[in-house]
């Protein structure tokens, strides 16, 4: 962190200011005096200092960060990856390619049980369903609630796939206890006291990206998981707001290699959302996967003209067979060419 110091500020004033950084913060504290101003360095963990209390000291003119703001999910503080391991022995962050299917919406027994066996079958690692759903309009259907969590856990029994399903409230992380990977969505990436509460839980964490929201806030959202202790954070990709109208959401794969540079968690793109459309779900997976994603979340539906929810994005499993097969053609590609 770069501190320039107002021109008129007092040597006393200046030694108070260094003394509080150092005691308060623990920090080394470099001082550079030139002709025109004073340069503060600091040296040190800057992640708990917090720019507005800097700006707000009176001997301050301005202050950049040089260094990111999060500590947990850093890869400078933690170089190896992380990798999540399920007590099932699945795995996340590996460098195998992981793939999350299902619906959107859990409907009925008879239709996550047909689509958890089907996805399996072309390759899924895990099956995916909204029990509890965020809405756009409060008088779409808002999912089975706790008998969507109970038809998941069925069909989890069916065919051994763990479940990965949305929560959006602190006061059903009991009711998530059995789920195998809780799903944060997008619109709750920065609910702040539920991601602290998730922090206090030991269980895999799935954190999509807000709808307008940047890589470092992003981070920040996991590094608020991480620092109540869970470091099974996985991030997903699934599109972000911009001008665009022709796809639901612009697919943002340039986060992929950002975030393995910046952080050592497992990050995965979800084409089903970001695009919103069918059609292009399995061009963007392949994109995804050439990217270096460490897996893919797909919308998968029996019946997609007929689904509760998103079934424009949804494909059917015929379809999902193809595209699985094509990713999983192109990962085996993209190891030997880019992993030797
Ligand atoms: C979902 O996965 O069904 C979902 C609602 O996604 P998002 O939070 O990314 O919109
Ligand atoms: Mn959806």
């Amino acid at each position: 962190m770069i501190i320039v110091i107002k021109r008129d500020a007092s040597k006393e004033q200046l030694m108070h200011f260094r003394s509080v950084l150092e005691e308060k913060y623990h920090v080394t504290v470099n001082s550079w005096q030139g002709v025109e101003a004073t340069v503060l360095g600091l040296i040190g963990d800057t992640t708990q200092i917090d720019e507005d209390w800097v700006n707000a000291q009176e001997v301050v003119e301005s202050v950049k960060r040089v260094q990111e703001p999060y500590k947990k999910a850093n890869r400078k503080f933690h170089p190896d990856n992380t990798v999540i391991e399920l007590p099932t022995g699945q795995k996340i962050g590996d460098g195998s390619l992981c793939i999350m299917a299902g619906p959107c919406s859990v409907e009925n027994e008879d239709q996550i049980n047909y689509v958890a066996e089907r996805v399996k079958a072309a390759g899924a690692t895990f099956l995916r369903g909204g029990a509890f759903k965020p809405r756009t309009s409060p008088y779409s259907f808002q999912g089975l609630k706790a008998e969507g969590l109970d038809l998941l856990k069925g069909a989890r029994k069916v065919t051994g796939l763990p479940i990965v399903t949305e929560i959006m409230r602190t006061s059903h992380i009991d009711m998530f206890e059995s789920v195998d990977i809780i799903q944060v969505g997008a619109r709750n990436m920065q609910n702040f006291e539920l991601l602290k509460e998730l922090g206090k839980i030991r269980k895999p964490i799935l954190l999509k990206r807000g709808l307008s929201s940047t890589i470092e806030e992003w981070i920040m959202s996991a590094e608020y998981i991480m620092a109540g202790g869970n470091d099974q954070v996985i991030l997903c990709e699934r599109g972000i707001r911009t001008y665009e109208t022709a796809t639901r959401n612009t697919l943002d794969l340039s986060a992929v290699p950002i975030i393995k540079k910046l952080s050592h968690l497992p990050v995965i793109v979800d084409p089903s959302h970001a695009t919103g459309k069918a059609w292009l779900v399995e061009q963007m997976s392949l994109a995804a996967v050439a990217a270096g994603a460490d897996g893919l979340m797909i919308e998968v539906h029996n019946d997609p003209k007929h689904a509760l929810s998103d079934g424009a994005q949804s494909l059917t499993p015929d379809q999902f067979d193809k595209v699985a097969a094509k990713v999983f053609a192109l990962k085996h590609a993209y190891d030997e060419i880019v992993n030797g």
